[in-house]
């Protein structure tokens, strides 16, 4: 299993590897938002694994948008941990650098290079796309 936990460690979760899908980095600047700045560093995962093992997230949906993604975060420390994606169903994405362990994480894409700034550092040997693939 893959453990993880929110910044103050009210929120604990985990799930198996074997249901990590993809890695990737998005650049677009809706993540520029949630990740403070840098490319949103995550990880697409089957969602049936996936549990809290320890607190309640706060959910945060957009009210302006038609679908909009379902985000997780902790309520005390504010740290965003999954997000769930309509065009993603039965998938998680989840944060990076909320894994316990996260030293494996190789991204295997870049996505809305679009938007990406000049102090952004994407790797030139994986797939960048301009928008999605
Ligand atoms: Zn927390
Ligand atoms: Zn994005």
């Amino acid at each position: 299993m893959i453990t993880g936990r929110c910044y103050c460690g009210e929120l604990e979760y985990e799930f198996d590897k074997s249901s990590v899908q993809s890695q990737m980095l998005c650049l677009c600047r809706e993540c520029r938002y949630l990740s403070g700045g840098g490319p949103n560093t995550s990880i697409v995962i089957k969602e049936e694994t996936f549990k809290f093992t320890k607190g309640k997230p706060k959910i945060f949906k957009r009210g302006d948008l038609e679908n909009p993604r379902v985000r997780y975060f902790c309520g005390d420390c504010g740290t965003h941990i999954c997000v769930e994606s309509p065009p993603r169903p039965g998938m998680l994405v989840v944060k990076i650098g909320t894994l316990n362990d996260h030293s494996w994480f190789r991204p295997e894409s870049a996505i809305f290079c679009v938007d990406k700034q000049g102090y952004h550092q994407v790797p030139e040997d994986i797939p960048n796309y301009e928008r999605l693939p």
